[in-house]
């Protein structure tokens, strides 16, 4: 067998699984979102993209995924000159250090995970100094974990008057990750807990600040993530198999 159709093969059983996944998981979202009385195109289904190929990101695409989320900003610099950007937006969905932020500016429409002052300032000299503008989400350490991205709950406040106030910076929304420990009901009591910001936030008519995402629910909770008020599920494993890190 040749290089190349061993890996045409290798692809072609990863599009099949893919496209069985994608099927199961809008029904899933179709599910929770009736259920909590919403329509299937309210949630947005980004897939998630670390460590997968992007002969299968772009198959995923093709097959009508419209937001990706890579982690690590070489790892999205890397692919993307190859992925089919089109008809598909790119957002950040990792931890960000300032000193990389330069580099994403052009090539995502979103950034996740701002969870600090100095972040949020860097984003926007950054933008200001280009000529553009970033969306942004929040992200809240809703589990208060230490050493985990997000900021305190106690501070998201704080911190989102400070960021009201910066340049060519909109604030979109708010993004979590429950701790990876909890059991189901207490994951279901930390998304309840982010919905009650979202909507508190969202009735308090910040400048700049707009809760139109909240972003949470992964692989193993999307469904629960949308029973409690998520629009936005991050998949990865549940869409492209387990990942493997080389
Ligand atoms: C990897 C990742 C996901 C997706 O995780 P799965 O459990 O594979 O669905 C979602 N959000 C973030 C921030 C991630 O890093």
């Amino acid at each position: 067998m040749t290089e190349k159709s061993y890996h045409e093969n290798e692809y072609a059983a990863r599009f099949a699984d893919v496209e069985e996944n994608l099927k199961r998981i809008r029904e899933g979202i179709a599910r929770a979102a009736e259920k909590s009385g919403r329509r299937p195109e309210d949630i947005t289904l980004l897939a998630a993209t670390k460590t997968v190929p992007v002969e299968v990101i772009n198959h995923a695409i093709h097959l009508g995924v419209r937001q990706i989320g890579e982690n690590r900003v070489q790892e999205l610099c890397e692919k993307f000159d190859r992925l089919d950007l089109e008809q598909c937006g790119c957002q950040f969905i990792g931890h960000l250090q300032t000193n990389k932020v330069r580099q994403l500016i052009g090539k995502v429409s979103m950034i996740q995970s701002v969870d600090s002052m100095k972040l949020a300032q860097e984003i926007s000299r950054q933008c200001v100094q280009r000529g553009t503008s970033m969306d942004v989400l929040v992200e809240v350490n809703i589990g208060r974990e230490e050493n985990k991205s997000g900021v305190d709950p106690d501070g998201l406040r704080g911190l989102l008057e400070g960021i009201s106030a910066l340049p060519s910076l909109k604030v979109r929304g708010l993004m979590a990750i429950p701790p990876a420990d909890a059991s189901e009901a207490e994951t279901m009591e930390f998304f309840s807990k982010m919905q009650q910001y979202f909507v508190d936030i969202g009735a308090q008519k910040i400048d700049n600040v707009g809760m139109d995402y909240l972003s949470m629910g992964m692989s193993a909770d999307y469904e629960q993530a949308i029973l409690a008020g998520a629009n936005m599920v991050r998949v990865g494993s549940a869409l492209f198999g387990a990942r493997v890190y080389k």
